[in-house]
């Protein structure tokens, strides 16, 4: 079989993703890879690949024991002989595993770094056959990242014993000194590197500014529907880890804490409800995500500042890997800037490495006070060039106003000057409204020029003014002062009145009408078609319990979408869905278009509201099933729908979603499906769709017209007016 076989055939996909490809063919030709790409962009494929194709077992190292089993059964779902070795196996396990690697009956075996290291292990591999090493999470033999470990740099002697044995190393995590250090310390010198492009355009990236930042979590869950959705919220502490759980309990939300402070069993109890059940929300430190290969998380959000924004992508990546929308949300304010400048200050780094930590707090500082795009300026830090804005951000969606601020900026600096430089934020503020506090009259700060100038703010103006002044590196913050603020070199031109200062405009006030991420179809799904989502993904839960393994590694969320979209009735059409392969279409396809089956005779014919939104439609390729394609060409060939539809086994409204697609592809004229339609109805019907914010909803126009025109016949007309403007 050839690696594309494998993958329509086993993992049910269609087409490679990116360089995957090219990867797969560098391995098999016994080449050693490096490959940088984006949580979820589909690394795991590139040595699955070769794992199958190369005669011998792959030895996948991983460093998360905990996962290991999860990985090794998702892929038992494809029908693909995989096992791991670890400390977790009882004797009669590792035994079992054992027998079946010296029977060459594994084409993959997951082990921890340490199980690789025993001298046994690296004995045996000696004399088996292997087909290549494929090192996850590459990124753990750099001391630069938070993910360190120390068996990893011990690697390299997989290169040293086992020279000709290809290896790929894998990782999402992309900056430079990390790159050199794994290339260096895995003995990847002559190997090729693959960097996949980092853009996650189905991220939506928001920032917000911190109030009150538990209230402001709740009001963005509520706002963007997250409710039964799972999805991470990250905090610095481990205090406010527990916090904030146990409010989101209280509100409602199943919300579970993790975090390095907790008893391990507790922590691990945890993560397992997050991966096996659906909707759970998981309150966690950093500590937490690594390895979680989830692919249904729909958000992330950040209760505190990340460190870096490599932390913050990789952490902002958790989101939605399957490819469907999701958010990544944080709550940002002056606290945190003050905090992890202390925290960077205090470490006991030498300087050249507090300098680089510095510089990386700077960049992300950078990112949450952007005025335009957020992900051209992320993207950018990765390296890349993204000519356009995204629209799926925060500052796309609702562009930031700014003002020119040196006159404020210009009284707050001199008043850091005229206090000495040994304030904090809030006292300065108050120095600059004028407020006779204690403290104040006790310095005699009421005497000094710059007190109650600043009266033109609010207390809250203010802060933003000391925040972005901050953020820009014109005042630092003296950490063993105790907070207190000093000018830098770059504030002098501002001073002496040089240069001007433009601030943005905080927005005031979260508003909550707005979402901000496109919405995945399911979302929008309504009466029997929600009904039908709802009866699939129980059916998914009850499959997945019955074998204690995670619902996901049964179906995608967009394979289930995909039935209630497609309705396949029968076995050769289900298999066109994406992510059915051989094995689960044996295993499962069956059970599906019985439940399916069942619920269209309960609830019978569908309203059919829910399909493809056009929007989104627009900017992409028009994506022709297999099996529409068999429907279009039977239609050019002159049969009838009615003849189509019961050649094929279909409902007659299936067929024209079908010859729908035809129309916007530009294979078929309107005319062809929907003969009888004069031009004034036509135009009629036009001007309503366009009149709509989205087409995405036919329900609208059919009871504009009070039923007038079916369904069917919209669709059609919908269809050839995507394809006019396209
Ligand atoms: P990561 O790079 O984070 O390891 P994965 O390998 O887990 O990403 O892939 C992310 C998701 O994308 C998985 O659910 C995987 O099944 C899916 N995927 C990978 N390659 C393809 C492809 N060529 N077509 C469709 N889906 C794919
Ligand atoms: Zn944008």
């Amino acid at each position: 079989m050839s690696s594309t076989e494998i993958l329509q055939h086993v993992f049910g996909y269609q087409e490679f993703r990116g360089e995957q490809e090219q990867i797969i063919q560098h391995i098999l030709s016994d080449g050693d890879a490096l490959v940088l790409m984006p949580t979820g962009g589909g690394k795991s494929l590139c040595y699955q690949i070769p794992a199958i194709l190369r005669p011998g077992v792959a030895i996948i190292i991983s460093p998360l024991i905990a996962l290991m089993y999860d990985q090794v059964v998702a892929l038992q779902q494809y029908g693909i002989k995989a096992a791991y070795l670890n400390s977790t196996l009882t004797f009669e396990q590792a035994r079992t595993v054992s027998n079946q690697l010296r029977q060459n009956e594994l084409d993959l075996l997951y082990v921890s770094p340490e199980k690789l290291m025993t001298p046994r292990f690296l004995d045996f591999l000696d004399q088996a056959k292997i087909a290549l090493f494929a090192i996850d999470e590459a990124h753990c033999v750099s001391q630069w990242g938070h993910d360190f470990r120390p068996e990893y740099t011990q690697l390299v002697i997989l290169h040293q014993r086992f020279p000709n044995i290809p290896r790929i190393a894998v990782t999402a995590t992309a900056d430079a000194p990390t790159q050199r250090d794994i290339i260096a310390h895995l003995g990847l010198n002559d190997a090729k590197i693959f960097i996949a492009s980092f853009d996650r355009p189905n991220i939506s990236y928001r920032v917000v500014q911190k109030q009150n930042p538990k209230t402001q979590l709740l009001e963005f869950l509520r706002a963007e529907k997250h409710h039964n959705d799972a999805g991470i919220v990250y905090c610095l502490s481990r205090k406010r880890v527990d916090e904030t759980a146990k409010w989101l309990t209280k509100q409602g939300w199943q919300a579970l804490p993790y975090h390095a402070g907790m008893d391990k069993e507790l922590r691990e109890q945890h993560q397992m409800r997050f991966l096996r059940e659906e909707g759970v929300i998981i309150v966690a430190t950093i500590a937490f995500g690594m390895g979680i290969d989830k692919p249904n998380v729909r958000f992330v959000a950040h209760l505190d500042l990340p460190k870096s924004l490599e932390a913050y992508y990789q952490e902002t990546g958790r989101a939605g890997r399957d490819g469907l929308p999701a958010n990544a949300w944080m709550a940002y304010g002056l606290q945190d800037i003050v905090m992890l400048q202390r925290m960077v200050d205090g470490s006991d780094a030498d300087e050249r490495h507090k300098r680089i930590e510095q510089h990386k707090l700077k960049a992300m500082l950078g990112y949450c006070e952007i005025t335009t795009c957020r992900r051209q300026i992320l993207l950018n830090y990765f390296g890349e060039l993204l000519p356009d804005s995204c629209g799926n951000c925060d500052t796309c969606v609702e562009p930031v106003s700014t003002w020119d601020g040196t006159e404020a900026a210009q009284k707050a600096l001199s008043c850091i000057y005229r206090t000495k430089q040994m304030f904090g934020v809030q006292y300065l503020i108050d120095v600059l409204l004028g407020k006779k506090t204690d403290r104040i009259m006790n310095f005699q700060h009421d005497k000094i020029s710059t007190f109650g100038i600043g009266k033109e703010l609010s207390g809250e103006q203010w802060q933003s003014v000391f925040r972005q002044l901050i953020a820009r590196g014109l005042v630092t913050v003296d950490v063993e002062g105790h907070g207190s603020l000093r000018l830098t070199e770059n504030s002098r031109p501002i001073l002496r009145g040089e240069e001007q200062v433009f601030l943005r405009k905080d927005i005031a006030k979260q508003r909550r009408s707005k979402t901000y991420s496109r919405s995945s179809q399911w979302r929008s799904f309504t009466g029997t078609d929600k009904l039908l989502w709802k009866t699939l993904l129980n059916k998914r839960l009850e499959l997945a319990n019955a074998q204690d393994i995670p619902p996901y590694a049964i179906f995608h969320d967009s394979t289930l979408e995909d039935i209630v979209l497609q309705q396949p009735q029968i076995l050769k059409d289900f298999a066109h869905l994406s992510g059915v392969g051989a094995k689960k279409l044996e295993r499962y396809g069956q059970i599906f278009i019985d439940v399916l089956d069942e619920h269209i005779t309960q609830h019978g014919e569908q309203e059919q509201a829910s399909e493809k939104p056009i929007a989104a439609t627009l900017d992409r390729v028009t994506v022709i099933s297999e099996s529409a394609e068999t429907t279009i060409d039977l239609f050019k060939e002159g049969s009838s729908i009615q003849e189509i539809a019961t050649e094929r086994g279909f409902k007659a409204g299936t067929i024209y979603t079908h010859l729908a697609l035809g129309i916007e592809a530009g294979q078929l004229q309107l005319e062809q499906v929907i003969p009888n339609l004069k031009e004034d109805e036509l135009h009629d019907i036009e001007d309503q769709f366009l009149s709509q914010e989205t087409m995405d909803a036919l329900k609208p126009i059919f009871d504009h017209f009070e039923g007038l025109y079916d369904y069917e016949l919209l669709r059609c007309v919908r269809a050839s007016i995507v394809q006019r403007i396209k």
